[in-house]
């Protein structure tokens, strides 16, 4: 039974400032009262349904269960009295026809078993034979006999461990568990490598029953359970990959497949810890290195004589159309101006965490916003709901979208607010530029946790001693500090932050969650174990929209880039482990003291956010026509004065992540285009991505380019500050 919402909606902790950071207090007035309608509306019952309906059939990317959803997600985006349009590309989606795999020696087992259903959860019991097969997207087709190597996680230190062992891959079957990184990485580690094609499996240590109950009994994985996925490059180009760097409209140029440089040529497939260990139990090799050994039960080996697998795959890769639902609240003053809440609707069977959690919350959202529409409200600036489509292939219906309008985006959108899996516990957990996190601690301050009654900035900085990337200490006496993480890959941010600048975040209620891309991330999963009562779903609704309000309406953008320059210049002092000692002294230390200069240059626009946020400082600006706000006491002169100070203030802020692009990109993979932040094959985030792979393959030649692109980015980011503050007259307190 879900708990009543209402009490999730009581007035926020106390630790709260009473103006958050970008409004002033008389700016604030109106905007509170807004916020506090808006938070009232989020409702955990409403959003048990969207789910519902959300998760009631499968609906991968291009087929008829997804062009259903579709419709779904936009009947209620026009119920919420939005307009939204559906947005539609045509892409290289790949699907599976047949999936065979079977030990021939030295036994005949067949493997590649559909997951058990389970008692109690009919959504389990599937004939649908795309939802029985395991399958990579992607994979090409195959039919070959070979012997298996176990090669643990499949990553490069893995490989490099088997070569000292005198094990070869080569022209072999390798069998490698899930985790420790993305398994488009692993694939193209074991393409590298010479291996004949990959078998990759969910090791129950790192998702089942070694964790904890598992499924139907607690959220973890069954031994049954498989995880599917697309094995793609995407980590060089994300999205069709016919189309990489430009969009997939119907008429686009696009490359002929034996030309797309993500595709894998090598056939994977994933199979359950059940039917891995068939394999598992046979190797006959050499006992695997202590760290190799999983949660099966037996000693894994490394490979042998003994064992033979066959695998016959027959996949079809098809032009197809795919749909984003994309809803736009205009704003009334800059409605040129975007900002951006980013979701996903497809999923590789019904995906009730993976995304349709992220989805319903972001229904409710839409809901509640179109509610405070038709009660009067008008934001400043323009909100863009972007449902996309595909993402679990390349990250495509976003990439597309973000591909086509990317000189509007570059030109105009303030931040990127994504979520994809809203929830599957309650733990808040967020990666971000560094620059949102003070206006993401301050939401989060003014949402209540559902289960303990704290904030849920209360609760995450509880975490604070986690293990975690970053932390940041939160303003305010009562702030401790808390973690953060930063984008690397894997989700719709990435054409948002890292192919156009714009700052962008990424979050989620996480928990344990043993299910992900299996037939059990399922309604019942949820009901059970993931969200019972649905009230983290409406707390991110609350959060989500609440973060989207104020992005919309401050006067002076939320962005701190004294953080942003603090962090930079710690990823570059991290650089000083790799050699030679005298490139980090002649070369990095000097930016680690351009560092300094952007963090004091960030400080002083920082000081005019606070000196705004208490009242001092260039005059009250704009605000919406509609709001209750009056500014009838100022004469036009001094609102003119205010209104161009602003403008100059917020073009900066705006300009700063633009400023660490580089157009030329990375070497070697040009469309990532940020200096700062891109994803690793592992799909963690890649720090100074030009400057360490230079440095770290010993390219010094390419090093000192790339450092002289960093400099001339720090250099860029610098100068619109200071010319953003030396125009006007300083704030009351400047430090
Ligand atoms: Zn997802």
């Amino acid at each position: 039974m879900p708990r009543r919402a209402a009490t999730d909606a009581a007035p926020p902790a106390a630790e709260a400032p009473a103006v958050p950071l970008g409004f002033s207090p008389e700016s604030y007035a109106a905007q509170a009262r807004w916020e506090k309608r808006f938070l009232e509306m989020p409702d955990a019952a409403r959003c048990e349904k969207y789910l519902r309906r959300l998760t009631r059939r499968p609906h991968v990317a291009g087929t008829p269960g997804d062009r259903r959803g579709v419709e779904y997600i936009y009947d209620e985006f026009k119920r919420a009295g939005l307009n939204p349009e559906i947005v539609e590309y045509r892409v290289l989606l790949s699907y599976p026809k047949k999936v065979a795999v079977e030990l021939v020696g030295p036994a005949r087992v067949k493997l590649a078993n559909p997951e058990p259903p389970i008692p109690g959860d009919r959504d389990t019991r599937v004939s649908d034979p795309m939802v029985q097969m395991p399958w990579a997207a992607y994979s090409p087709s195959a039919d070959l006999t070979r012997p298996v190597v176990y090669v643990n996680y499949g990553n490069g230190e893995d490989y490099e461990q088997l070569a000292k062992l005198g094990v070869s891959v080569k022209d072999n079957l390798v069998l490698a568990r899930y985790f420790h990184g993305y398994r488009g990485g692993k694939g193209l580690e074991a393409e590298r490598r010479g291996a004949a094609g990959i078998i990759v499996y969910s090791d129950p240590a790192e998702d089942g029953a070694p964790q904890g109950k598992v499924y139907p009994d607690g959220p973890w994985g069954p031994p049954g359970h498989f995880q599917r996925g697309a094995v793609v490059y995407d980590f060089l180009v994300p999205g069709d990959p016919l189309t990489p760097g430009w969009p997939s409209t119907s008429t686009a140029r696009r490359l002929p497949p034996e030309d797309a440089k993500i595709l894998p040529k090598i056939p994977m497939v994933p199979l359950s810890a059940a039917d891995a260990e068939e394999i598992l139990k046979r190797l006959d090799g050499p006992e695997a290195p202590k760290g190799w050994q999983g949660g099966l039960g037996l000693t894994y080996r490394l490979g042998g004589d003994a064992v033979k697998v066959h695998v016959a795959l027959q996949m079809e890769n098809r032009v197809t159309p795919i749909w984003n639902v994309v809803a736009r609240i205009p704003g009334c003053v800059e409605p040129e101006k975007l900002v951006i809440l980013g979701n996903h609707h497809d999923a590789w069977v019904y995906g009730a965490v993976d995304p349709a959690s992220g989805t319903a919350s972001m229904l409710e959202t839409a809901r509640a916003l179109g509610q405070l529409l038709k009660e009067g409200f008008r934001p400043r600036r323009t909100i863009v709901l972007g449902n996309w489509d595909a993402e679990e292939y390349t990250l495509t219906g976003s990439t597309e979208w973000g591909e086509q309008f990317a000189d509007d985006l570059r030109k105009n959108a303030v931040v990127c607010l994504n979520v994809d899996a809203s929830t599957s516990g309650q733990d808040f957990t967020v990666a971000a530029v560094p620059s949102l996190i003070p206006a993401v601690v301050e939401a989060a301050q003014a949402v209540r946790d559902p289960a303990t009654g704290q904030s849920v900035y209360e609760r995450w900085a509880e975490r604070r001693r986690e293990r975690s990337v970053r932390s940041y200490a939160g303003p305010g006496s009562a702030a401790g500090p808390v973690p953060f993480g930063l984008l690397g890959g894997g989700s719709d941010y990435m054409v948002f932050l890292q192919h156009n600048g714009v700052p962008a975040l990424d979050m989620i209620f996480d928990g344990p969650y043993g299910v992900y891309h299996s037939v059990y991330d399922d309604f019942a999963w949820m009901a059970r174990f993931g969200d019972p009562g649905f009230r983290y779903h409406a707390a991110m609704s609350r959060l989500w929209g609440l973060l989207a309000l104020r992005f919309a309406n401050a006067d002076l953008l939320p962005l701190d880039y004294s953080i942003y320059a603090r962090e930079v210049a710690a990823y570059l002092e991290g650089l000083e482990k790799i050699p030679p000692a005298d490139f980090f002294a002649d070369t990095v230390r000097p930016l680690i003291e351009e560092c300094r200069d952007w963090q004091d240059a960030a400080a002083r626009v920082t000081a005019r956010l606070e000196a705004w946020r208490g009242g001092a400082a260039v005059a009250a600006a704009s605000s919406p026509p509609t709001s209750e706000t009056t500014h009838g006491d100022e004469d036009d002169l001094s609102r003119l004065v205010g209104i161009a100070a602003t403008a100059r203030i917020n073009s900066a802020l705006m300009a700063e992540e633009r400023a660490l692009l580089d157009d030329e990109g990375i070497p070697g993979r040009p469309w990532f285009r940020h200096l700062i932040y891109a994803p690793l094959a592992s799909y963690e985030a890649e720090t100074l991505p030009g400057l360490r792979e230079a440095l770290e393959a010993g390219d010094l030649d390419r090093a000192r380019q790339q450092a002289a692109r960093l400099r001339a980015a720090l250099d860029r980011a610098i100068a619109v500050l200071k010319a953003s503050s030396s125009e006007t007259a300083g704030p009351r307190n400047p430090r």
